[in-house]
């Protein structure tokens, strides 16, 4: 009787390294301090507190019907679809980001170490565009990435419906080191029960709202394109690398003062 071959489980590749698709103003792996925050509040216009949470969900029916002037199907980029906040873009020059770590006395099997390594692996991808850190606690991040599946939620028409992944933005004031600046907090659901391929090209389309691409493209090859293809998306698009770049060059969240309550 032959020998059975041997089938590995299937991994995902490292991701290649980046040599002329690269941000070139971004160090690879750049060091900075991520401190712990002290306080955070949501963020006020005039005592009141804004409702200022961003679903891409809200983003598409923003757009919806809108015929974007300018935009060319073919264009080198998709900023036209991207939605801004009351306070500004929602950028940073530096992002600190939690990943959910494996819970204590979990068996490190397959689910929760393909899931870290294809949320990490779509992390080092976005690391090729922007200074991103990982840290330790939730406290000292803006994006926290947790191993959990989105609730349900109503589809444009109506019907409640299933996805992978979420994001969702808040803009809150958050102390540091005895400092207050205006921050976006986002919090991503990456959802477990899918191939390492999916986790990771989910991981990649939330984590670009995250950092700030609160909008879709309209074309499939995108990595935020509106909706998932057969294929994962497992890199990021010429057009995405420009759209981030647009982004970039936009002004920031105002910064703000000392809360007065
Ligand atoms: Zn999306």
């Amino acid at each position: 009787m032959p020998p059975v071959p041997f089938l590995p489980i299937p991994t995902l590749e490292p991701p290649p390294l980046v040599r002329n698709g690269g941000n070139p103003d971004v160090q690879q792996n750049p060091r900075f301090d991520c401190p712990i925050q002290q306080q955070s509040r949501p963020w006020s216009v005039a005592g009141e507190v804004t409702g200022v949470g961003i679903s891409p969900k809200q983003v598409d029916k923003s757009l919806r019907g809108l015929e974007t002037p300018g935009a060319d199907p073919a264009g080198a980029d998709y900023h036209q679809r991207l939605k801004s906040t009351p306070a500004g873009w929602p950028i940073r020059s530096q992002w600190c980001v939690w990943v959910e770590p494996l819970a204590a006395g979990t068996p490190a099997g397959p689910f929760g170490a393909h899931w870290q390594r294809a949320v990490e692996a779509a992390l080092a991808i976005w690391q090729t565009e922007l200074p991103i850190q990982a840290v330790a606690t939730p406290d000292q991040a803006q994006v926290r990435l947790w191993r959990r599946k989105p609730p349900l939620e109503s589809g444009p028409d109506g019907p409640l419906r299933a996805s992978h992944g979420r994001a969702l933005l808040q803009l809150r004031q958050v102390q540091r080191l005895g400092q207050w600046q205006l921050e976006p907090q986002v919090e991503v659901l990456i959802s477990p029960g899918q191939r390492p391929e999916a986790i990771q090209a989910t991981s990649l389309h939330e984590l670009g709202h995250a950092f700030g691409l609160w909008g879709h493209s309209d074309q499939s090859g995108d990595v935020m394109a509106v909706s998932p293809t057969a294929k994962p998306v497992l890199a990021l698009s010429a057009r995405d690398r420009a759209t981030l770049r647009w982004l970039l060059r936009q002004p920031g969240l105002s910064p703000v003062v000392e809360p007065a309550y």
